[in-house]
């Protein structure tokens, strides 16, 4: 990585301002569902907090939109973290304000003060300056260990970077990126990534980047279907990106035109409604009938997609194949996790790109399985496109 990092700088004695993603899912209750974000900083935090620095964590949860919103608080997650920690974490009823700087005042070295949601306020969002000045107050050093929103240029992730002199990447931000750069600038080959989702629409770019640097694209879930409609297939009411029937038209056209190994479905699991108990039966891609829509990839779509992957030593997966929110419809989803745990097993690297993709894999016990699971689907995403990350680019050039 061409950014300074965490282990370039003095950190004893420091006021140590770090971007942290806690934006964790929480139940009703306020109860912590999954802490993967909390305990990916660990590394982070620990450091500073054993070399004696003073670690001043900020972060957003959820989208409050500028409103102090009980639900939003990240309260719950300082208790988790001083568990986690095995030490008390202060925590600072807002991010901003003279209570704040009192707070921040009054740390010792190696104490931990979290403060409270950065999206109460919408001067985060709009990266206002003042706020983000008033933000970078609290630090002597900044480091960005916030991947999830790397590529958003915010307050805290970009306007403060105006205001502090040496700004750095945590470990977090440093795996992340380590292992989406190895990928994509120096795979092992075979190289195969796998698409899905909904839509084609936030995929388009993701797809024209990787068709310069894979051997194998395999796309499936929700828009697959675009492009059976632009091949003049029947797909019933199936999810369609109406807008993009044209482009989908020009995509498979490029894809003949490459050297790139491109495989769609061969055949689809259908179903008369959109509900994990309508009774669902495998249909070849070009039979689907006219009052059914496919919910998930058939059993020899499983087959060719897994062989594949099984043959690959560097795999990208961001995606589900059907919707695995359904269990009946998370077969696809499912065996292309089960065969990226195989492919690492023989020794592929494989990676997983956040969202709904790392949602199914740890859902099935897989995820510890597989190389990497990135805790940013956006970010990851943007990084596919070929798209430089504002919260990465606003670190001091090492
Ligand atoms: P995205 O946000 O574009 O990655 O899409 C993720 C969503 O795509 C998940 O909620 C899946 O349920 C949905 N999805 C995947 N395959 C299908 C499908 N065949 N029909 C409808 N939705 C799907």
């Amino acid at each position: 990585m061409n950014k300074l990092t965490i282990d370039s700088i003095e950190l004893k004695g420091k006021r140590v301002l770090v971007r942290v993603d806690f934006n964790v899912p929480l139940d009703e209750n306020q109860n912590i569902n999954d802490d993967r974000r909390i305990t990916s900083a660990l590394p982070t935090i620990k450091k500073i907090i054993s070399e004696g620095g003073k670690a001043i964590l900020m972060s957003h949860l959820g989208r409050p939109k500028g409103k102090v919103i009980s639900e939003f608080s990240l309260k719950p997650v300082a208790e988790r973290l001083g568990e986690l920690l095995d030490k008390e974490v202060l925590f600072a009823n807002d991010c901003i304000g003279d209570e704040v700087a009192k707070m921040v005042n009054g740390l010792n070295d190696g104490d931990v003060l979290l403060l409270e949601n950065l999206r109460f306020h919408n001067a985060e969002t709009d990266n206002d300056e003042t706020f983000a000045k008033e933000l970078s107050s609290y630090g002597d050093v900044y480091v960005n260990d916030a991947f999830g929103t790397a590529h958003r240029a915010h307050a805290s992730t970009e306007g403060v970077t105006k205001y502090i002199d040496t700004c750095v990447a945590g470990y977090l931000m440093q795996k992340e990126l380590d292992y989406l750069h190895k990928a994509i600038a120096e795979p092992q080959r075979p190289f195969t990534a796998i698409l899905g989702g909904a839509k084609i629409s936030g995929k388009i770019d993701v797809i024209e980047n990787l068709l310069e640097k894979v051997d194998t694209l395999i796309i499936g879930g929700g828009m697959a279907y675009t492009f059976y409609k632009a091949k003049g297939y029947e797909i019933g009411s199936s999810l369609l990106d109406v807008d993009k029937i044209d482009l989908a038209r020009e995509m498979l056209a490029k894809f003949e035109a490459s050297k790139v190994n491109v495989l769609l479905p061969v055949d689809v699991l259908v179903a008369s409604e959109f509900n994990n108990d309508s009774p669902s039966s495998a249909v070849k891609v070009n039979e689907i009938p006219s009052d059914k829509m496919g919910l998930d990839i058939g059993p020899e779509t499983i087959e060719l997609f897994s062989n594949e992957i099984k043959k690959s030593k560097t795999v990208l997966w961001n995606g589900p194949m059907g919707v695995f929110e359904f269990p009946n419809f998370a077969g696809g989803t499912n065996a292309v996790a089960q065969a990226l745990a195989d492919a690492t097993n023989d020794g592929a690297i494989t990676i997983v790109g956040g969202g709904d993709s790392a949602a199914a894999i740890k859902n099935i016990g897989l995820d510890e399985k597989v190389s990497h699971v990135s805790t940013g689907g956006g970010a990851s995403l943007e990084f596919l496109e070929g798209k430089l990350l504002p919260g990465v680019e606003a670190l001091t050039d090492a």
